[in-house]
Order: structure tokens, then C-alpha cells, then sequence
């Protein structure tokens, strides 16, 4: 990379477009990185819960790339703390999930079922089993489902990580202005994009990569391809007991409670349409901590700590990862919603495969940008 003029430019500092830059480099690639906040991670890689499940959904191939990306963290974690120092503290803590009646017994039964058949474990406990399990379950649980595999990440940890590992390996950073404008070259269907504006100076590269969370469908605007990525408000709750109560990640009420080991613990998250806000309500608050003392009594005397909102990128048919319709050195990788931090080890490793190989090692087709 010369002065101006960068092999990549990777525009979105998010857990995305870090694991992107982490790739790249593997790959001998040097992205330039540009992101709006003065550091890396600031939006919904920070604010995200950082469970790692995929159970997630039954329409293949997604769940496929769940699980794909799952199946990296382990080497992941051990790879970043040797190259950068950083613990992103993953831990497969498994998953419980309560149930308070039949219905929702049905429902976690099926979605056992739904696992087992993808090669999953999944575990049905009867009340008794599960307050074994986890002695701070409320009384009047009637049962839960373990998902032994599930895991948990300190996201906000592993962005810092991922940045580090590729900064050492090459890539650079420009942080603290948006990217306001794309600098096209050629004319009507022969124009190309060369650079994107940053405070009012050009930056030049040979591929481009949006990866904008839920701010993505504003910068594909601008090369006239509309992107439906909204933005999913979540709120969460942080509160401290020592010891924790916990030692699996628990779900329930449509809520789950993520105790970490230095006795934080996470109750999340509300699921919002109400556009760029990110407000932490007080009514958001209470409904996490009302389910969160209905599963588990004793968190009504555990210290408040802090609350906060992020931006899921909501995209309606999944993440949208490959070439911009139209454009030939444009990648974009957005719309991860949910699932973002799950799915950063496979989305960095698949976009930098097709930037510098375009093969990919599992098909994107059907998560073409359309
Ligand atoms: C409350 C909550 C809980 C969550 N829990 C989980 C969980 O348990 N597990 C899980 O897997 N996922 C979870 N998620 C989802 C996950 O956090 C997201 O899917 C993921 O962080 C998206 O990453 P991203 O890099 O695409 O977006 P972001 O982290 O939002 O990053 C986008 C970046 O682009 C930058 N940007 C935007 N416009 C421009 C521009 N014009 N120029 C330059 N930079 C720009 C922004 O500043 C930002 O840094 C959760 C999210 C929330 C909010």
C-alpha cells in the first residue's frame, strides 16, 4: 500500500469488518480500515451479549455457516492470544433453556429435536435436574433443555483483538471521519469505483468493502443499489453478583441472563424497529430484569451496574455477503442481525477467500446482495 492508494479498503470497524482485515492480512492482502468512531468496535460489536449458539434458525444454508463459524472460535481464540496477548474469553458454557409451562416446553422440545438432527447435543431436564444443574433457578420452573455446545465471547474484546492481529500484520487504520463519498472513474456502465472520501481527501483502492452494520444501506445508496439493512434496536442490562449465579448462559421468558466470569452478568435484550435511536428506556430495563428475577429470584439483590442500547443490521434474507450487483470490486458483508459475533470467524475468512482467490470455501450464493 502506498500513500493514498490501498489493496482494500474496508469501510466499517465493527466486528466485520475487523475479522475482515484479520483475514486479509492472513492472506498477505494490507486493507486500509476506515470507521466514523475514533477507535475500532464502538457500536453493535460493543454493545452485542456475545453468545455464541447456532440453533438459531432452520433454513439451511444458514444454520450451515453458524455452525461453520462456531467450529473456528476455538482456534481463533488460542491464534489471537498468541499474536496479540488478548484473552477474548471463550468458553463454551452451554446454554440452559427454562420453560415455565407445556407450551414452551413444546417448543424448546422441538427445537432440541431440530438440533440433535444437525448434529448437536441437546439434553431435556426435568425441574429437578435443571436446579441441579443451576441451583439459583427459580422454584417454579417446570423444566429446560441443555445445549451443551453453546459458547460466550467478550466481543467487545475480540474486535480489539482482531484489529491488533491484523494492524501487526500490516493493516492500516483510518478512524474518527465517515466515509462521505465513493469516486467513481470511466463512464455509465464502464465506471468503476477508485476511491471513497474521507474529511474531504480521496483514498484510493482496487476493492472495496462495505461493511457498515445497520449504516450499510446509506453507502450502497450512494452507488445507486438499494439495500434493505435496518436498524434492530437491543437493550441490555448489566448487573454483578459474587459468586455468579450461574455457570451456563440461561434463557427463558424471551430473555437471556450471560454471567461472566468476573461476575457481570448480562440480561438481554429487547428486539426494537425504531429506527437510528439508541435510548436506553427505563420500560426496556424493567422488562429484562422482571424476566430476569422470574427465572432466577436472587438477581432482585445483585448490583445495578449499567444499562445500553446497539444496532442490530437487520437484513430480511440473513446476512448479505458477496459482490455489489454491478459493481466488480465491491464486497458487501452486512446484515448479520442477531448474530453478528457468531458469524465474524466465517464472514472474515469467506470474504477475504473470494477477494483473493473468488472461491470461497462454502458457496455465497445465496447470500448474494440483491
Ligand atoms: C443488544 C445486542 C445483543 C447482541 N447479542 C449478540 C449475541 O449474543 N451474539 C451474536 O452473535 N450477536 C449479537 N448481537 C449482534 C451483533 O452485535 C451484530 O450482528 C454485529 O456486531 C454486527 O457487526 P458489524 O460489524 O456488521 O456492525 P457494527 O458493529 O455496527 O459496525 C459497523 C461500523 O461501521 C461504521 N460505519 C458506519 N457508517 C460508516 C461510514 N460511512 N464510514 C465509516 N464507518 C462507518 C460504524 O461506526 C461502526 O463501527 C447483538 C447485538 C445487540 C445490539
Amino acid at each position: 500500500m502506498n500513500r493514498d492508494h490501498a489493496d482494500v479498503i474496508i469501510i466499517g470497524g465493527g466486528i466485520i469488518g475487523c475479522a475482515i482485515a484479520y483475514n486479509l492480512t492472513k492472506r498477505g492482502v494490507k486493507p486500509l480500515l476506515i470507521d466514523t468512531a475514533p477507535t475500532v468496535g464502538t457500536e453493535a460489536s460493543w454493545a452485542g451479549a456475545g453468545i455464541l449458539t447456532s440453533h438459531a434458525s432452520t433454513h439451511e444454508p444458514y444454520p450451515t455457516l453458524c455452525r461453520a463459524s462456531l467450529a473456528l472460535y476455538p482456534a481463533l481464540a488460542d491464534e489471537l492470544r498468541a499474536e496479540t496477548q488478548i484473552d477474548i474469553e471463550f468458553i463454551q458454557s452451554g446454554t440452559l433453556s427454562v420453560f415455565f409451562n407445556e407450551a414452551e416446553a413444546a417448543g424448546l422440545i422441538g427445537l432440541a429435536d431440530r438440533r440433535v438432527k444437525r448434529g448437536f447435543s441437546a439434553e431435556v431436564l426435568t425441574a429437578e435436574q435443571a436446579w441441579q444443574l443451576e441451583p439459583a433457578l427459580s422454584k417454579s420452573i417446570a423444566g429446560g433443555v441443555l445445549f451443551p455446545e453453546d459458547a460466550q465471547v467478550r466481543n467487545p474484546k475480540m474486535v480489539t483483538a482482531l484489529a491488533k492481529g491484523a494492524a501487526k500484520l500490516g493493516a492500516k487504520f483510518q478512524l474518527g471521519n465517515p466515509v462521505t463519498n465513493f469516486i467513481r472513474e470511466g463512464v455509465s456502465e464502464d465506471a468503476r469505483v477508485t476511491g471513497v472520501v474521507v474529511n474531504g481527501e480521496t483514498l484510493y483502492a482496487d476493492t472495496f468493502v462495505i461493511a457498515a452494520g445497520c449504516w450499510a444501506g446509506a453507502l450502497t445508496a450512494q452507488l445507486d443499489v438499494p439495500i434493505q439493512i435496518e436498524p434492530a434496536k437491543g437493550q441490555i442490562v448489566l448487573v454483578e453478583a459474587m459468586p455468579p449465579p450461574f455457570q451456563h448462559i440461561v434463557d427463558g421468558l424471551g430473555i437471556y441472563i450471560v454471567p461472566r466470569t468476573d461476575g457481570k452478568i448480562l440480561l438481554g435484550a429487547t428486539v426494537e424497529y425504531v429506527g437510528y435511536d439508541k435510548t436506553a428506556t427505563v420500560d426496556g430495563a424493567k422488562q429484562m430484569i422482571d424476566a430476569g428475577i422470574a427465572i432466577a429470584p436472587e438477581l432482585a439483590h445483585s448490583t445495578f451496574v449499567q444499562t445500553w442500547a446497539g444496532l442490530r443490521p437487520y437484513a430480511k434474507k440473513g446476512p448479505l455477503l458477496g459482490y455489489l450487483p454491478g459493481y466488480d470490486n465491491i464486497v458487501l458483508a452486512s446484515g448479520h442481525f442477531k448474530n453478528g459475533i457468531l458469524l465474524a470467524p466465517i464472514t472474515g475468512q469467506l470474504v477475504a477467500e473470494l477477494i483473493t482467490s473468488g472461491q470461497p470455501a462454502l458457496p455465497l450464493e445465496p447470500f448474494q446482495p440483491q
